[in-house]
């Protein structure tokens, strides 16, 4: 079934999108929230679990302290309020990948509320607001075979994995966001992408979206211009890479601008995306179902985090990953836009180790975003997975300031390197790629070529000091580019002076 769409631009003008982000974190704990069991990503099937998080009967739950501390640390840097007590709460559902039949979550007591995250979006400041933190244990996972699309219609059988069960689990959920107009699919995105970003500075997860590490929930609603109430959004259900929560929130508008104009309702509901087509399709009704019946977890005392403590993991917050760059940007001198390239290359802390490591900021920069990024995209790797460090590239760039390499030698350095032949200094040696500015290596190549061209040489001595080039050149193709090619050139007007 092929949708009606209205074309995103006239769909935006006609009507104004408000968005709504809610982000689920695993927490990179050793162990799960409630038991001893280990967390790691891709073990055998049903080999990380125990009877608590089995929910066999008579097991009781203990919680994890780093995962509140974790939590906390989430919602300072989220600008949030920390509550000073709260509870647990039980979410009842029925799903196969849930042992318990219910949830362990936080409902009306959040461990964090009311922050903001600030991004960065074509160099202006979008405030989003954060309504609330809390923390919540991961479900099992189900896995659908047989059938050709991986979900549970048409598969023969259902597998269940409980090892994801139990990993601490933290919910980020924005306040609405309105007023973002044609830019909200490029605002959702800065919001994940600068959110990641601020995860991963505080260490408290992988944040991999496509291990499932970093998921989201995208919701979306269009009004018309003017109206004074918001319209009914939709969730569309964990959007699992920063490209997909874009392509999201821009199908959702230009469908529900069809709905809309064709004079139907936008039903509350959930939807699932689907990658291949960028498009959405209906998943479950909100409507009829969500009945979770809360009630405080009776297994686990109250939190409430001493005050002391909230403050001492306040003052231990590393630095914001916008301040980061801001400050790098001063330093560096480069221009938004530079920094910008730096960071979409996904080459920003490549940069920054390789002038801890030495390098000037120009020439750490000129390597990853020039020939690095070449390599990178030849292979189709990311540019951190390159066998190169920063040290070895600031080292190569050392060698070059040197005069011991040229760009070209460089360049061959850094091929031997990335082929897993050893650090520069050893490839150098190993392939004796140093520049030669030694006279009497270079002589008998300045007369070889002196003596195969004789026209050119004519010139020369009539004054045309310019065609020295060519007897440069011959000089550097016989020495397979290693001859320091000024010296050459003075080796050259020396002889025919
Ligand atoms: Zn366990």
């Amino acid at each position: 079934m092929t949708e009606t769409l209205v074309p995103f631009a006239e769909a935006t003008e006609r009507y104004e999108p408000v968005i709504g982000l809610e982000t689920h974190v695993e927490l990179g704990t050793r162990t799960k929230m409630f038991c001893g069991c280990t967390t790691g990503f891709g073990a055998e099937p049903n080999s990380q679990v125990c009877p608590v998080c089995l929910g066999l009967p008579g097991s009781l739950p203990v919680i994890n302290v780093k995962s509140i501390e974790y939590t906390i640390r989430i919602g300072l840097a989220l600008n949030c309020q920390i509550a000073s007590w709260c509870r647990f709460a039980r979410k009842n559902y029925f799903y196969p990948d849930m042992p318990k039949d219910f949830q362990i979550s936080q409902y009306d007591e959040p461990l964090c509320t009311d922050g903001y995250l600030d991004v960065e979006v074509d160099g202006e400041t979008v405030r989003i607001g954060i309504e609330r933190v809390h923390l919540e244990e991961d479900t099992g996972k189900s896995l659908h075979v047989g059938g050709a699309t991986g979900r549970i219609h048409g598969a023969e059988y259902s597998l269940v994995d409980y090892n994801r069960a139990g990993i601490p689990l933290v919910e980020i959920v924005t306040k609405p966001v309105p007023g973002t107009g044609a830019g909200a699919p490029v605002v959702a995105r800065a919001y994940v992408t600068e959110l990641r970003d601020l995860l991963r500075s505080l260490g408290v997860s992988d944040v991999r979206m496509e291990e499932g590490s970093l998921r989201c929930d995208v919701n979306t609603s269009i009004a018309p211009r003017g109206a004074t109430a918001w319209g009914t959004r939709t969730e569309t259900k964990n959007v699992n890479s920063l490209r997909s929560v874009e392509r999201a929130v821009y199908f959702e508008i230009e469908r529900q601008a069809a709905v809309l104009d064709a004079g139907g309702r936008i039903v509350q509901e959930t939807r699932h995306f689907h990658e291949d087509s960028g498009t959405t399709t209906s998943g479950r009704s909100k409507e009829e179902a969500q009945d979770y019946r809360y009630f405080p977890e009776p297994d686990l005392v109250p939190v409430a985090p001493d005050a002391e403590w909230v403050e001492q993991l306040r003052a231990a917050l590393p630095e914001a990953p916008s301040a980061r760059r801001a400050r790098l940007r001063a330093e560096w001198d480069l221009s938004e836009s530079d920094m910008t390239a730096l960071s979409n290359a996904g080459a920003l802390d490549l940069v920054a180790g390789t002038v801890t490591a030495g390098a000037s900021p120009a020439d750490a920069r000129k390597w990853w975003l020039g020939e690095l990024a070449r390599r990178a995209n030849e292979a189709a790797q990311e540019l951190k997975d390159l066998p190169i460090t920063p040290a070895q590239v600031a080292r190569v760039a050392a060698l070059v300031t040197a005069g011991t390499l040229n760009d070209k030698l460089a360049r061959q350095v850094i091929d031997a390197v990335l082929a897993g032949e050893g650090g520069p200094d050893e490839v150098v040696k190993a392939r004796n790629l140093a520049v030669v500015s030694d006279d009497a290596a270079l002589t008998a190549a300045v007369d070889d070529a002196i003596a195969a061209s004789p026209d050119v040489v004519a010139r020369i001595r009539d004054g045309k000091l310019n065609a020295a080039g060519v007897l440069v050149g011959a000089v550097m193709k016989a020495t397979r580019g290693q001859a320091d090619a000024a010296r050459v050139r003075e080796l050259i007007l020396e002889r025919l002076s």
